[in-house]
């Protein structure tokens, strides 16, 4: 006899979890997160990949790479010992700091590389170790303000902080992994999921012709709101297009939702665009960067001559992260273009 309820659909597999801990800053944590997981890695910029240079390239097309290390144990057996041993593409990853959970990811590879780990991280204030042992991330999901711990930590681990690298198994997971879930409309609009369908502990890579902001489809009270705050006139050309008589707009997203970019879906990530507009945004045809004065504006990629400003109205912060993120990736697109 079947223990599955018949009635539901195909049972939902979850994904192990791996907890790591962010680091204090006494010894680089804040520092070595906004590098190697907030900002990412740019491989372009990396001077000893190694081995593994053909393999980030393949995980990122798109020339940021998420990554995190752990250092060696000198011990077998021991809870560390075991999570490297046994981690694996698909695991979530939760990422703890001062009490709080502030990031999860899903794991895309592992693989271990002294040198690459010493060029991004340098070495381990308190061992002199390198974090040799390297995950690479996808789905980076931030939480801000983070989650408390100890409702999530303590049914996995006993504890509500983590010290070592651990990882628990899917079934573990299970009870704790709907805490980790966004609310779909959140009443400040500010915090939906920045996960990609993938779900289930599958990994979706994606194979890029274009840039797009809209891979991942989803038309949030987010985005919603970012159309309202313009009544539908594109910030690029300043246009309103009717579905017959209905004003339409696009909310674009930046930086794109949805690996490889893994964008959130915030306000701050959001452009209210006509169609065209959208369209040469995607193709990369213009991207946004801030001028000498101070405004955001609109720059040819190929000339790299400015069009024009950017129409902002208050109450829209832009987070400069994302323009950047955007602009070098059609940067490297035009680069490549060339080449
Ligand atoms: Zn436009």
């Amino acid at each position: 006899m079947s223990t599955f309820n018949t009635s539901s659909p195909v049972p939902i597999a979850l994904p192990a979890v791996v907890l790591t801990g962010r680091g204090t800053a006494a010894v680089g944590g804040p520092k070595n997160f906004a590098k190697s997981i907030q900002e990412g890695v740019r491989l372009a910029t990396l001077r000893k990949p190694g081995k593994d240079a053909g393999r980030l390239t393949k995980l990122y097309p798109a020339g940021t790479a998420y990554l995190w290390g752990a250092t060696p144990t000198d011990q077998t057996g021991n809870r560390k010992a075991l999570a490297l041993a046994t981690r694996s593409a698909g695991d979530r990853v939760l990422f703890y700091a001062e009490g709080e959970i502030i990031a999860q990811a899903t794991i895309l590879d592992c693989f271990d590389n002294e040198d690459l780990a010493t060029e991004i991280w340098g070495l381990d204030a308190k061992t002199g170790k390198t974090w040799k042992h390297i995950m690479a991330l996808t789905n980076v999901d931030e939480f801000d303000p983070g989650l408390d711990s100890g409702p999530i930590l303590i049914p996995l681990i006993g504890r509500r902080d983590v010290r070592t690298l651990e990882r628990r198994t899917a079934v573990e997971f299970a009870r704790v992994a709907h805490l980790l879930e966004r609310e779909a409309d959140d009443p400040a609009g500010l915090l939906v999921p920045t996960r990609t369908d993938a779900g289930h502990g599958e990994v979706v890579q994606t194979v890029r012709t274009a840039y797009s902001g809209t891979r991942v489809k989803r038309d949030t009270k987010v985005s919603a709101r970012v159309k309202e705050m313009y009544s539908n006139a594109c910030q690029v050309c300043g246009d309103v297009m009717y579905a017959l008589d209905v004003p339409r707009s696009i909310g674009a997203h930046i930086r794109g939702l949805g690996a490889p970019h893994n964008g959130p879906d915030h306000i701050s990530n959001i452009l209210c665009l006509c169609g065209k507009c959208h369209a040469e945004f995607d193709w990369c045809t213009f991207h946004i960067a801030r001028t000498p004065t101070g405004s955001l504006a609109v720059f040819d990629t190929l000339t790299r001559a400015r069009r024009g400003d950017l129409r902002v109205v208050e109450g829209h912060a832009i987070d400069e992260r994302y323009t950047r993120y955007h602009r070098d990736w059609c940067l490297d697109e035009a680069a490549r273009r060339k080449a």
